[in-house]
C-alpha cells in the first residue's frame, strides 16, 4: 500500500496520513504494544504516536531498531509528560525518549498537556493534586523554549501542542519563535471540534486526531453515563451498511475527509490492517461527510479531570469553553502562593 502523506507547510516534510497509537492504558502491556507496533510496521504503517508516559518507548525502540525500514521512511512522534515541564526538563525528557526509542531525532515532539499537573498512575478520577495549577502562559513559554531548543539542536524536526484550546494557541502563536506544526486533539464523529479545526486550517497547523474511534476500550474512570458510542451512532451505522464496512472505517474516513491525521490504536492484525485500508482506500463523498456532521454532539471523552487544580469547578475549566483561560491571579509567577 502506498504511503499517502500530508505536507507540513513550514518545512515541506511529509507526514503519513494515518498513524498508529501506542497508549496501552491498563489493558495492553508494554511488550504487547511493541508487538502491535511490529505488526503495524509489517502491514505498512510508517507513523507511530509515542509518549514517555505510555511507559513503552523502550520496547517500541527495540522494534524500531530491529525493523529494516530506513529512518527517513518513518514518522515518529513522542511527547513530554506533565512532570517534565520547564526548559531543562523538556530537553532531558526528549533525550530520554530518543535513547529509549533508539533514534537520533524525532519527527515530532509534543507538549502532552499544557499544564505541569502530575497525578499518580491510575489515581481516582475525582482526586485533585494539591500542586495542580491552571494554565500559566509564562510558565508554558519556558517549556516551549525547551521545545524550540530541541529543534535548533536538530534532535527534533517539528514541535507541536496537544490538548490545548484556541485561546491557549493564540497566546502561543503570539509569543513563540518556532510555531507548532501540529496540534494533537480528541477528534471523532461525535466530537468534531469544527471551529477549532477551522482555526487550525487558518493557521496552517495540522490536526492529529486522537481516540478517532471513540476509544471504545478506555478505562472505566474515563467513561461517563452520558458518553455516546461513535461506532454505534445511527449515521455511522447507516454509512457502514451502505459501504459494507465496519463502523470503525466510517470514523477513520470521516477523519481523512476532513484533513485530520487519525492515530487509531489496535493490537489486532485484522483491525490494524482494516484501519490503514480505511484511510488509504475509497473516501467518503462530500454529501456523506456533510451527513456525518449531524453526528457531532460535542461528546468529549477524555475530559482531563485528574488535572484540575483546587479551585477549579469542573473539567470544563480545562477547555476554555467561553473563550477565556481561567487563571486565578494567585497562581501567576511571583504570586503569593
Ligand atoms: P481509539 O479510538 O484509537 O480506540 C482504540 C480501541 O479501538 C482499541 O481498544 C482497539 O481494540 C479498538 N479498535 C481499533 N481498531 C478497531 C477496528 N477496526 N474495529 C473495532 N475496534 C477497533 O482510542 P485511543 O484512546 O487508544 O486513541 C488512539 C491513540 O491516540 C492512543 O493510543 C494514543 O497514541 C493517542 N492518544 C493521545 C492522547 C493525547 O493526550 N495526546 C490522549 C489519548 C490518546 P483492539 O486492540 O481490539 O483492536
Amino acid at each position: 500500500m502506498s504511503h499517502t502523506t500530508i505536507t507540513i507547510p513550514a518545512t515541506g516534510a511529509e507526514m503519513p496520513v494515518i498513524g498508529v497509537g501506542t497508549f496501552g492504558s491498563d489493558h495492553v502491556s508494554a511488550s504487547e504494544m511493541a508487538q502491535a507496533v511490529k505488526l503495524a510496521l509489517e502491514i505498512g504503517y510508517r507513523n507511530i504516536d509515542c509518549a514517555s508516559v505510555y511507559a513503552n518507548e523502550k520496547e517500541i525502540g527495540q522494534v524500531l531498531h530491529e525493523s529494516n525500514i530506513p529512518r527517513k521512511e518513518l514518522w515518529i512522534t513522542s511527547k513530554v509528560w506533565n512532570d517534565m515541564h520547564g526548559k531543562k526538563n523538556v530537553i532531558a525528557s526528549a533525550k530520554q525518549s530518543l535513547r529509549d526509542l533508539r533514534l537520533d531525532y524525532l519527527d515530532l515532539y509534543l507538549v502532552h498537556w499544557p499544564f505541569p499537573n502530575y497525578h499518580p498512575p491510575k489515581c481516582d478520577v475525582t482526586s485533585r493534586s494539591p500542586d495542580a495549577r491552571p494554565y500559566i502562559h509564562e510558565e508554558f513559554m519556558e517549556t516551549w523554549q525547551g521545545m524550540e531548543e530541541l529543534v535548533r539542536e536538530g534532535l527534533v524536526r517539528h514541535i507541536g501542542t496537544s490538548n490545548v484550546t484556541i485561546p491557549k494557541l493564540e497566546l502561543l502563536l503570539g509569543s513563540c519563535s518556532i510555531r507548532p506544526s501540529v496540534n494533537e486533539m480528541e477528534l471523532h464523529p461525535c466530537f468534531q471540534q469544527k471551529e477549532f479545526r477551522q482555526y487550525l486550517a487558518m493557521q496552517n497547523i495540522i490536526p492529529i486526531g486522537y481516540s478517532p474511534l471513540g476509544s471504545p476500550n478506555r478505562p472505566e474512570r474515563d467513561t461517563t453515563a452520558e458518553d455516546v458510542v461513535d461506532m454505534e451512532h445511527p449515521i455511522v451505522l447507516e454509512l457502514a451498511r451502505k459501504h459494507n464496512v465496519h463502523p470503525a472505517a466510517v470514523c477513520l474516513k470521516w477523519a481523512r475527509g476532513n484533513g485530520i491525521v487519525p492515530i487509531p490504536q489496535s493490537t489486532k492484525e485484522r483491525n490494524l490492517r482494516s484501519n490503514l485500508e480505511s484511510v488509504l482506500g475509497e473516501p467518503l463523498s462530500k454529501e456523506e461527510l456533510m451527513l456525518l456532521e449531524r453526528a457531532d454532539c460535542n461528546n468529549r471523552l477524555i475530559k482531563g479531570q485528574v488535572f484540575l487544580w483546587n479551585e477549579a469547578e469542573s473539567w470544563h475549566d480545562l477547555w476554555d469553553e467561553d473563550g477565556t483561560i481561567p487563571c486565578p491571579e494567585s497562581y501567576r509567577k511571583g504570586g503569593a502562593r
